[in-house]
């Protein structure tokens, strides 16, 4: 291989995913390779795959043909979720690509700083594999109003998962879970502090096991004791740096204990109202096949544990719909369950089998056009709720950070509970405005309007650097 001057990374994928592979692009950079757009010319090309569901599979396969489509003599690393679960596949569709098996856990980027350095290193695996880079977030996954993230930092303290819920390949794809050393977090928040960044999304396959980096390996349920919990870690990223919002990207309803709620109460606004707690199904039988640690009576309790502890919190969820044995009479009470919650925003997917999971086994398969039908009910209902949470804002005032112009010339930005807020102004970029809310869009039902009462501009605008192409599942995996 010859010199790497240039590099291009295509990302698919979950929040994790983004967040290693701008760590990635740093090294690169660092090293003097100039990181260019994901299919424009270049000396090597990263690719890294998910696997979430059939369709995230063929658009990783896709995108490693047309890295060697357009960079016929370029060195492409094949790496992440979709490799370690079909690798046959990869190896035939481009047998001189590097594949990066998940198991070997060391550095990814110790290995990407050797790949540079290597002038002519032999084609094939990578001497001693590079982690997994994807994995699933299927909320990030579904919502595409979230691929252009401009002002928002991702910052990765957790990767892997054990629960082997039976629908969920992750577990086989990325292995066990295992934390970040607070350490390392704390230098990466940094890091996106001092590039411009005023809010910090933390991230990770299964946030709420964190600990502190003292995870142990091990079968199913084997996770130990933690020196230091997630809600520490929050404590200390509070007191040590001067984060201004600080939000996670979704925790497992069962991890919401009362000491992170405490954490929250304490940090005067600095760790914003807006919990993602996936749910899945609102029928206690189909959470209990799909392997879920919660029934509907534990996830209600524990929404309102929430709601008590942090007034006019946004509660998002997921749901899959059409899994085996969700008759409709189990379809029915996961609806009525739903509507129950009031949720401020849902991510609604189709149950596809995974090979691999235990779910492809299960008796009581749903026809595809019954998981439509049922898709297209909880989209309806999810999208009325949307609109309901933004209406509700009106004639209140809100901490919104813009992140990005609107083709009609207003700023468009998210507010501390999440909810889309449109404001007129200048140049809005990672400005915080307090926001007088007066109506809500009427070209987009969730989206909350209004007037800019105070502004708070940023110390200094983002460092934006690193094009990344991130591929979504967009409309292929959000029904
Ligand atoms: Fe998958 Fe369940 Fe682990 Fe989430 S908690 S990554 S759904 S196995």
């Amino acid at each position: 291989m010859s010199a790497v001057n240039r590099a291009a990374i295509v990302n698919l994928g979950c929040k994790v995913n983004q967040s290693e592979v701008d760590a990635a692009a740093r090294l690169l950079r660092a090293r003097g390779v100039t990181v260019v757009g994901g299919y424009d010319p270049a000396d090597l090309v990263l690719v890294n795959t998910c696997t979430v569901t059939a369709e995230a599979d063929a658009k990783s396969r896709a995108a490693v043909r047309r890295a060697r489509r357009v960079n016929p003599d370029a060195e492409i690393v094949v790496t992440g979720c979709s490799v370690q679960t079909g690798r046959d596949a990869f190896a035939v569709l481009d047998p001189t690509a590097r594949l990066i098996d998940n198991h070997a856990k060391d550095g990814l980027l110790a290995e990407l700083e050797a790949l540079v350095a290597i002038p002519d290193g032999p084609a094939g695996p990578v001497a001693g594999a590079l982690p997994t880079l994807s994995g699933v977030e299927l909320a990030t996954a579904a919502d595409d109003r979230n691929v252009a993230e401009r002002t928002r930092a991702f910052v990765k303290v957790q990767d892997g998962c054990s629960f082997f819920c039976t629908y969920c390949i992750i577990p086989t794809a990325r292995g066990p879970e295992r934390s970040l050393a607070p350490e390392t977090v704390l230098a990466d928040v940094r890091r996106a502090l001092a590039a411009g960044h005023r809010e910090i999304v933390l991230t990770g396959i299964n946030i709420g096991t964190y600990d502190g980096g003292w995870s142990e390996r091990g079968p199913r349920g084997s996770h130990r004791a933690a020196a230091l919990t997630l809600p520490g870690l929050i404590r200390r990223l509070l007191d040590e740096t001067e984060v201004e919002r600080i939000r996670l990207s979704s925790i497992e309803p069962q991890h919401v204990d009362d000491e992170l709620l405490a954490v929250w109460r304490a940090a005067d606004g600095r760790c914003l109202p807006h919990f993602h707690l996936p749910l899945q199904s609102g029928d206690d039988g189909v959470l209990h096949r799909m392997g879920r640690r919660y029934d509907t009576a534990a996830y209600a309790a524990t929404v309102a544990r929430v709601r008590a502890a942090i007034p006019g919190v946004a509660i998002h969820g997921d749901v899959i719909v059409g899994f085996p044995t969700e008759d409709e009479r189990a379809w029915e009470r996961s609806l009525a369950f739903i509507r129950g919650i009031g949720f401020a925003g849902l991510h609604v997917f189709r149950y596809s089998a995974r090979p691999g999971t235990a779910a492809i086994r299960m008796a009581g398969a749903v026809d595809e056009p019954v998981k439509k039908r049922r898709a297209a009910d909880l989209l309806a209902l999810a999208a009325e709720a949307r609109a309901s949470f933004a209406a509700g804002h009106v004639g209140r005032i809100v901490d919104v950070l813009f992140e990005s112009r609107l083709p009609d010339g207003r700023w468009g930005g998210h507010a501390e509970d999440h909810v889309l807020v449109a404001a007129a102004g200048g140049d809005l970029e990672n400005a915080i405005g307090r926001v007088m809310i007066e109506g809500v869009d009427r070209e987009v039902a969730d989206r909350a309007i209004g007037s800019i009462v105070a502004l708070d501009r940023p110390k200094r605008q983002i460092r934006r650097d690193l094009p990344v192409l991130t591929e979504q599942f967009g409309g292929a995996r959000a029904v």
